[in-house]
């Protein structure tokens, strides 16, 4: 059959609907300041909706035709699945509709944790998949449906049965991950699926759930050497929504890389409670250059709140100033506008975030997500229905502490002051301008002739290749 995948671009912004746990992250923060920063980091921010090439490896590993799309018109589909996201789904639903006429006889529906939580904004689908998309993938191809319906096979329970995801026809050469990693091309890989931390108000507990689950390590390096193979690529981030949360897992993926001496830039995404020293120097030895963490507020009573305990401030202190020693590029998430934040906490984090100094800092506005806890818990207390203002960057609750207004105005100012200080400017501002410059005004950095489709041992999955 003839598969069309479809991560569509939208006109002037990028969806980015590999963020926010699926629903998509549309970066617009309040304020000149505000947006000038997050609108600049949603443009040099550019990741592929990671089950799509999974999808693609699977599908192309049982003979069926893929392609991938940013834009119409597709040719030639049998089944035409669209990645939805929250904040432009009614894009996605008119690119469906024009699709459906072009091609009547074609399933076309949706993928993702927004057409899975509200499958009523979804009304003319042939199909709509929840749970992660492999799941419904594998169902297919073991005959168990034919894209017609709701199609929900929850997770992928044995993360070993997938094969490694298959760029071919994507636009690697736009992928990056700019500021935090430099070098391109770039891709994303993931080791890990699911957190046991669970917390109430994180997107992605939607479709991988609190299940953890992981790789082979020696697969995901087997992954790492592929990719650098048949794409070039010079930088990597892992997708693990805790990359660290199994400390020894993470460790065993580091010390192969260093095994088999591969020269490779990486970032991770993970929890302060979930890194050593130890572990840093390890992960800095196998060429880690950036984290993601999630600080979200200074005061463990608001996160509370929220589901989740961030460890001690002097412990927080400690992590990040032995990644910065390490040269490691922070990258830490905030939250405003959390249950039971007021002007006067909302204030204490932003001193917190300029205290820290990270190289980069993101303050989002607290967003309930459907299908999490904290949706449930505030649903009667949202200002607005209307999903596409479910940004991060639009207060969409009244949580009664502190007024919708006086949380935008909150995210203003957090940008304005941790971005216009001295203390950022003479750390980072000139080397990320610099940096920025030579990265992108070139233009992106060549890839190797198109690769050839891939028969390696590598290319398969774990049991095809006896590993
Ligand atoms: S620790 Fe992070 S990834 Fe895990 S549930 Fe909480 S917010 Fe999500």
């Amino acid at each position: 059959m003839r598969f069309a995948l479809v991560d569509l671009q939208l006109p002037n912004r990028k969806a980015n609907r590999d963020h926010t746990g699926g629903f998509g992250s549309f970066m617009q923060a309040e304020g000149i300041f505000g947006a000038l920063v997050s609108g600049l980091k949603s443009r040099l921010i550019n990741l592929p909706v990671l089950s799509f090439g999974y999808t693609s490896a699977m599908l192309r590993d049982k003979g069926h035709q893929c392609r991938f799309y940013t834009e119409g018109p597709v040719e030639g589909a049998d089944v035409i699945i669209i990645a939805s996201s929250m904040h432009s789904y009614s894009y996605e639903v008119a690119f469906a509709k024009e699709q459906k006429h072009r091609h009547p006889d074609a399933k076309v529906g949706f993928y993702g944790p927004f057409a899975q939580t509200k499958p009523e904004f979804f009304p003319d689908a042939d199909f709509i998949i929840g749970g992660e998309l492999e799941s419904a993938i594998e169902a297919f191809l073991a005959g168990k449906h034919n894209f017609s319906g709701v199609l929900d096979y929850g997770t992928v329970q044995d993360l070993t049965r997938l094969p490694m995801p298959d760029w071919e026809g994507f636009p690697v050469a736009q992928y990056s991950y700019f500021p935090m990693l430099h070098r391109r091309p770039f891709l994303p890989l993931q080791s890990t699926r699911g957190c046991s931390f669970n917390c109430d108000f994180c997107p992605y507990m939607v479709s991988q759930t609190k299940l953890f689950r992981r790789r082979d390590p020696k697969h995901v390096v087997d992954e790492m050497e592929r990719n650098v193979r048949l794409y070039g690529m010079r930088s990597f981030l892992f997708r693990d929504i805790c990359f660290t949360l199994n400390k020894k897992h993470a460790a065993e993926i580091a010390e192969e890389m260093l095994r088999r001496n591969l020269d490779l830039e990486w970032g991770c995404e993970t929890r302060l409670d979930c890194l050593t020293v130890e572990l840093i120097d390890l992960l800095v030895r196998a060429g880690m250059r950036g984290v993601n963490l999630g600080i979200e507020s200074v005061s463990n009573d608001i996160l509370k709140g929220a589901g989740k305990k961030n460890p001690e401030i002097a412990h927080q202190e400690m992590i990040i100033a032995a990644l910065q020693a390490r040269g490691v590029r922070v990258n830490a998430f905030y939250m405003l506008g959390l249950p039971g934040d007021t002007v006067e906490s909302m204030e204490q984090t932003i001193d917190y975030a300029c205290k820290l100094n990270t190289q980069g800092a993101q303050f989002c506005i607290t967003t309930p997500f459907p299908g999490t806890p904290l949706y449930e818990t505030q649903k009667s207390q949202l200002i607005t229905t209307d999903f596409t203002q479910f940004t991060e960057y639009k207060p969409v609750v009244d949580i009664g502490t502190a007024t919708p207004a006086d949380v935008s105005r909150a995210q203003a100012r957090a940008y304005r002051r941790f971005y216009l200080r001295p203390g950022w400017m003479l750390r980072y501002g000139l080397g990320t301008l610099l940096r920025l410059i030579a990265n992108f005004l070139p233009g992106p950095a060549p890839l190797p002739p198109d690769p050839p489709r891939n028969n390696s041992p590598l290319g398969k999955t774990l049991s095809e290749a006896g590993g």
